[in-house]
């Protein structure tokens, strides 16, 4: 049983999570957040190897809200982001800069969940695999057997994931809310990484945008000022994504090294000393939910959130985040 109705169990310690898990703990509540990763960040990821950084989910982030931007000119000024550049190079080639900030994490995009994170009660490892409604509110139980109790449950995870989870215990969902999220969609997207031995051919600032297929981006992490040595991520675009996604690790990167160095018009294959692939089966999302939260119960609080509610990426997470806290807290009808 919660011992305190002022309490929240967070699942998930992506950008949408730990701002709501912020919001409620400055509030006066009593927060645990559980994560299934090794770190926090969920998307917002950053992989070290052979002595490179990559950031191999999100990239970059655009600022658009006043609400969001007084929180990123508080990352900026706390160090824990940084502009990268105000445009990218598309699949022509290098554009002008278009005046709009591009922003990046200080060592990575995961120093921004790292930031977050400082002074909550973050448990990692930690896979949440049942819900249950207890009277006065929710016991989750993780695969290591351990559990966290709380007046209010945020479901934050890819909404395919946080509805498994939601009906995986006691709690029957409303017909309602189960087709809401039931609509909710996410493209795949396979990511290389690729650790380089000289500089890469990728133009300033460090990116090419080319939101195409059978490639949507790839980025130079040196360049992009988090890695000491070259390195390079790429992005398969959706449709490549989900027609190779089952394929084994080294053809899929062969491909995709290949399909990139014809982009760069450069050999990259021989300039390649280890790679790494992240298969990221929730990625974008490509139907969302119109509001940036839902609750499917009041009575004891369940709401989900994330960047399949309201905008999408990491502002839009980050919005859904503190509209959740705003409904737990009241501050919003
Ligand atoms: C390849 C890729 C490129 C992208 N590029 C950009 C970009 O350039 N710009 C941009 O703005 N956005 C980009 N995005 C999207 C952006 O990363 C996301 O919109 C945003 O980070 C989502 O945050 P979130 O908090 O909603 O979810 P997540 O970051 O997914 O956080 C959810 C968390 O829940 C955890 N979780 C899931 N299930 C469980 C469980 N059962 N128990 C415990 N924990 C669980 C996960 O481990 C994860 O940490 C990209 C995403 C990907 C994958």
């Amino acid at each position: 049983m919660p011992d305190n109705p002022n309490s929240c169990v967070v699942v998930g310690a992506g950008i949408s999570g730990l701002l709501a898990a912020r919001e409620l703990q400055e509030a006066g509540w009593r927060v645990t957040v559980l994560d299934k990763g090794r770190g926090v960040g969920g998307r917002m990821a950053t992989r070290r190897f052979g002595g490179a950084s990559f950031d191999h989910g999100a990239q970059f982030f655009t600022v658009r809200d006043d609400r969001f931007g007084e929180i990123v000119d508080g990352w900026l000024s706390s160090g824990a982001a940084a502009e990268w550049s105000r445009g990218f190079a598309n699949a022509e080639g290098p554009r002008d800069p278009d005046g709009h900030p591009r922003y990046r994490g200080a060592e990575g995009m995961t120093s921004i969940p790292k930031h977050l994170a400082r002074g909550l009660d973050v448990r990692t490892g930690e896979r949440a695999v049942k819900v249950e409604q207890v009277d006065a509110g929710w016991t989750v139980t993780c695969e290591s057997g351990g559990t966290a109790t709380g007046g209010a449950l945020l479901l934050t995870a890819p909404v395919p994931q946080s509805l498994a989870l939601a009906r995986s215990g006691n709690y029957a969902l409303s017909d309602g809310a189960r087709r809401q999220l039931e609509d909710v969609t996410y493209d795949p997207c396979l990511a290389v990484m690729a650790l380089l031995d000289r500089p890469s051919p990728v133009p300033e600032p460090g990116g090419v945008q080319i939101k195409d297929e059978p490639l949507d981006w790839i980025g130079d992490n040196a360049m992009k000022g988090i890695s000491e040595r070259p390195c390079v991520t790429i992005h398969a675009g959706p449709g490549w994504s989900r027609e190779h996604y089952e394929e084994d690790e080294k053809s899929i990167t062969e491909a995709l090294l290949s399909l990139a160095a014809e982009q760069l018009g450069a050999d990259l294959a021989s300039a390649t000393v280890e790679t790494s692939l992240a298969r990221w089966r929730y990625s974008w999302v490509t139907s969302s939910h119109d509001e940036p939260c839902l609750v499917a119960s009041e009575d004891p609080p369940l709401v989900f959130c994330g960047d399949g509610f309201g905008q999408p990426k990491v502002e839009g997470a980050a919005l859904s985040g503190l509209a959740a806290a705003d409904r737990l807290l009241g501050r919003a009808g």
